[in-house]
């Protein structure tokens, strides 16, 4: 194997680079976010959540586990996917490098890069937790030991790492890990899987990055060889690790739900460069039922506990919303390659929900805290956290500063570090823009042009979207915009002042522009109730209020309201709560907050809670405040919810 140093991607470096596809996307070098809503939180991780995960990993010994020698391996501390977690975080530094180029950060990773390159054996196999004196034999537990998913993690650290500053010695070390991985398991090796996917879309995107063809050949034989119950039986079923059904036969995500997700963004990549429309045309099948039937309103998948796992068909239970956060930036993920595939912005649809009501809610105000599980509904107030515990439980509660299993957080880096690259994309000469925040958007079109916007913005407060033409270079070119759902046809756009036809689920802007040329959008950003599908029984005869992009929740910081208690009128519309606040209550709460018409119910406490005749007590009229949904628990411990019964 040669490795040979490349000069970083000229685009800033990007998480996924198809071949083919409708779209191509943009880096970070071409998109950048430049404040607001997600530029708070890009600075968030780049200034407190990339040190807090290496002092947590530092202290808990997952990064000294590469410094030990054979002899001392076997008391290696944390679970087997502990690796996974340190090449995380050098992806996310990695992408928060190329965004905001500093040379600490810059040695950090090339130290880390010394630390896996030590470890690594000499044909290329490298995980602390097998092989060594006193482990587990290599690959002797491939349903439970995350020995190719770590591996996988560490080729995603080598893409960013690449593509944000060139060929180096990471790229060397997840090539041999990767050569290691085809002479294994290649078309002579054992017909086997690992029980949680990631090697498939790493390895995809690792030959993207070296055009080493061997490498998507192996990726395609994982997923192939998935499906045939090659792993052991568990109590959880072959479908927790998607090992029940070959992948082109199924219908529906199911099982786990991250690893279902990794695994259908692996196929994508291999459909995608393979040409293999049937592959491509099942997974965009199982998303749509996923989504369909699977999915809660935040965008959350998975609704079981036991297992992280999807529930059947509309087991969307409020209270038991397991909505891992991993699970929110799979789905990103995986929409976003869907995207690039298929052009169809609905995709983006997706991400937008996810974003704000799972990410966003997942990160804490100080960037060292996070959710782990995401419940739409908090019955009892949420416990205080010291901010030197490590949560060993991870079904709910309060935003944590470590786990025991810390996948979230490393996770939120990564995308959050990478967000720009998730924001827009070209297509022939049209810009297509996604995702509306205030940004600078600098590239050329198909034909080479140079092309350049400006997007200010104080989404998803106000539904107003300005982009100014920066650059331009002579001839027509167009700029689409996404129509989100949500916004029905109550979306306008105008440019240079003049109203534009508008409908679908994008528009397109075309003609010869002149720099200082302006587009604005402006989407309905007014309360509104959403209702869900009867079906969904858990929360049947149930509201949510969504404004925008935004879901909200009725929070009650030490149980001031009794949430138990509530009951909405849906005959009267939900309104922004600013217009009846005083200047002090607004200045109090800068983010949007909405009011809706609601009881509380008087409750009787019975010795048994069903009876002949339906309860009902005294109802006590009161008008009812409601916050975004990704603000809850940030004001000490609280009871939350986001469904309302109806009066
Ligand atoms: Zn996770």
């Amino acid at each position: 194997m040669t490795v040979t140093a490349r000069p970083a991607d000229l685009t800033g470096g990007r998480p996924v680079v198809p071949s083919r596809g409708a779209l191509r996307p943009l880096g970070l070098a071409e998109v950048r976010i430049t404040g607001g809503f997600w530029g708070r939180r890009q600075h968030l991780i780049g200034s407190a959540t990339l040190d807090h995960g290496r002092v947590w990993m530092d202290k808990l010994g997952w990064t000294g586990s590469f410094l030990r020698d054979g002899n001392a391996n076997a008391d290696r501390r944390g679970r087997e996917f502990t690796d996974s977690e340190v090449y995380k975080l050098v992806e996310a530094m990695s992408w928060e490098n190329g965004r905001l180029p500093t040379p600490g950060r810059d040695r950090e990773i090339t130290e880390l890069t010394a630390l896996f390159a030590g470890a690594q054996a000499a044909d290329g196999y490298l995980h602390t937790a097998f092989g060594g004196p006193g482990q587990r034999p290599r690959y002797s537990d491939l349903a439970w030991g995350h020995e190719l998913y770590c591996t996988g993690h560490l080729l995603q650290a080598a893409v960013a790492r690449t593509r944000t500053s060139g060929g180096d010695d990471l790229l060397a070390v997840a090539q041999r890990a990767a050569d290691h991985v085809c002479d294994t398991f290649g078309p002579d090796g054992p017909a086997v899987v690992c029980g949680h996917p990631e090697i498939e879309p790493a390895l995809a995107e690792l030959a993207r990055v070296t055009g080493e063809q061997r490498y998507l050949d192996q990726a395609a034989l994982f997923l192939r060889r998935r499906g045939n119950r090659s792993l052991p039986p568990h109590q959880f079923g072959w479908s927790y690790f998607s090992d029940d059904q070959p992948i082109r036969q199924a219908h529906t995500f199911r099982g786990h739900a991250v690893r279902a997700l990794y695994l259908a963004m692996g196929a994508v990549d291999v459909a995608v460069e393979t040409g293999d429309d049937e592959l491509l045309g099942a997974i965009i099948e199982q998303f749509d039922h996923t989504l369909a039937r699977r999915t809660y309103l935040t965008g959350g998948m998975g609704s079981r506990h036991e297992d992280e796992a999807f529930g059947e068909d509309f087991v969307l239970p409020a209270d038991r919303a397991y909505s891992e956060t991993c699970a929110g930036i799979a789905a990103i993920m995986l929409a976003w390659r869907l995207l690039l595939a298929t052009g169809r912005p609905r995709y983006a649809d997706v991400i937008e929900r996810v974003l704000y009501n799972v990410v966003a809610t997942s990160l804490g105000d100080d960037g060292r805290s996070f959710f782990y599980a995401n419940t739409l509904h908090q019955r009892t107030p949420t416990a205080v956290v010291p901010e030197d515990q490590e949560q060993l439980g991870f079904g709910g509660g309060p935003r944590a500063p470590w786990f025991e299993v810390s996948c979230c957080l490393g996770n939120t880096a990564r995308l959050l570090a990478s967000l720009s690259a998730y924001f827009a994309a070209v297509a022939g000469d049209e810009v297509h823009v996604f995702q509306y925040a205030d940004a600078e958007v600098r590239t050329r079109l198909a034909d080479g042009r140079p092309v350049g916007l400006s997007m200010t913005t104080a989404y998803p407060d106000s539904g107003g979207v300005r982009i100014r033409v920066t650059e331009t270079s002579g001839g027509e070119w167009g700029v689409a915009l996404r129509l989100p759902d949500w916004a029905g046809d109550g979306a306008t756009v105008t440019v240079n002042g003049q109203p534009q036809p508008v409908s679908g689920d994008r528009v397109v802007v075309r003609r010869a522009f002149r720099a200082g040329d302006e587009i604005v959008l402006w989407l309905p950003m007014h309360p509104r109730f959403t209702h869900p599908d009867p079906r969904i029984d858990a929360v049947r005869d149930c509201v949510a209020v969504e404004r925008g992009p935004i879901v909200l929740c009725a929070e009650s910081p030490d149980g001031a309201i009794d949430l138990d208690r509530v009951r909405v009128d849906p005959e009267v519309p939900p309104a922004d709560y600013a217009a009846s606040a005083t200047p002090a209550e607004n200045e109090k709460n800068p983010e949007s907050t909405v009011s809706v018409s609601a009881v509380l119910e008087q409750t009787a406490s019975t010795a048994w809670p069903y009876a002949d005749a339906a309860a009902g007590g005294a109802r006590t009229p009161t008008s009812l405040r409601l916050i975004p949904y990704h603000r809850w628990g940030r004001q000490g411990p609280a009871t939350m919810r986001i469904w309302l019964p109806k009066t």
